[in-house]
């Protein structure tokens, strides 16, 4: 499996990719909103896009399917109740659904919900272990739930579904929001060196030679990861004094994300 994260340069700050098997050149493009730099991207590389996967329906992620299908003819795959909200879908997605990209790459479908309540993420089973993500998990950070999206979902998507998956997969998500995040992960935990390291690592960093994080490296930066850490806590009561004793994960997970929503 070979990815290649193309960086837009729109100021959604949105990130598009290439998923493509190396022996076939068989490609999925995931929510190729700038369908140029995909297709030039492809073009380089000597792939043919064959399918597209909408991560959910936003406009930012689905912008470019048209563009992209005339030019290749590639089928649409996006979560099967997205099917009102996105137009011409051929394959509608349900959890464990498996896509095959050429003859090496087989991607899993994860069911979501949280930023929206028709979001896939995909699981990639392959010679590494690597999520593609959309607006639901970024580098040090969890996605809102203002568009159609509820935080108690996105909990549950986070607590039982991608804080089980290993220390070495790969994280792919759908925007560039890494240096706010950690701004943010370290106003909730001013002690976390970890993250202020990073910071100051990656703070000019090019986005077109981002840094790929791990989900090991998400759980010591991301505070929506960190829910049980004494300092999160006690920095969190601060702000919300009726915050009970031993809050349980859930708890803090709301608060977090309610107070990320005016941050
Ligand atoms: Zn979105
Ligand atoms: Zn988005």
């Amino acid at each position: 499996m070979i990815v290649e994260q193309i960086w837009t340069g729109n100021s959604y700050r949105n990130f598009n990719y290439l998923i493509a098997c190396e022996e076939t050149g068989e490609t999925l493009a995931v929510d190729p909103l700038d369908h140029r730099k995909c297709l030039a991207a492809a073009k380089d590389r000597g792939w043919a896009i064959t399918q597209i996967v909408n991560t959910h329906e936003h406009g930012d992620h689905t912008g470019g399917n048209a563009a992209m299908i005339a030019a290749t003819s590639a089928k649409l795959l996006a979560h099967e109740n997205a099917k009102d909200r996105i137009p011409g879908i051929d394959r509608g997605l349900a959890a464990g659904d498996v896509i095959k990209v050429g003859k090496t790459v087989e991607l899993e479908t994860l069911d979501t919900p949280g930023h929206t309540m028709s979001h896939v993420c995909l699981l990639a089973h392959s010679d590494f272990p690597a999520l593609f993500c959309g607006d639901t998990l970024f580098n040090a950070g969890a996605g809102n739930c203002h568009n159609g999206g509820h935080p108690s979902e996105l909990y549950d998507t986070f607590a039982s579904q991608l804080d089980q998956l290993g220390e070495a997969t790969s994280i792919y998500p759908g925007h560039d929001y890494i240096t706010n995040n950690l701004e943010f992960t370290l106003d909730r935990e001013p002690d976390n060196q970890q993250a202020k390291q990073l910071l100051e690592n990656i703070r000019d960093q090019d986005p077109e030679q981002a840094l790929v994080t791990t989900l090991g490296l998400e759980r010591e930066i991301n505070t929506f990861f960190r829910l049980q850490n004494p300092s999160v806590i006690a920095r969190l009561r601060e702000a919300f004094p009726d915050l009970p004793d031993e809050p349980d994960a859930k708890t803090v997970f709301l608060r977090l994300r309610e107070l990320r929503n005016d941050w």
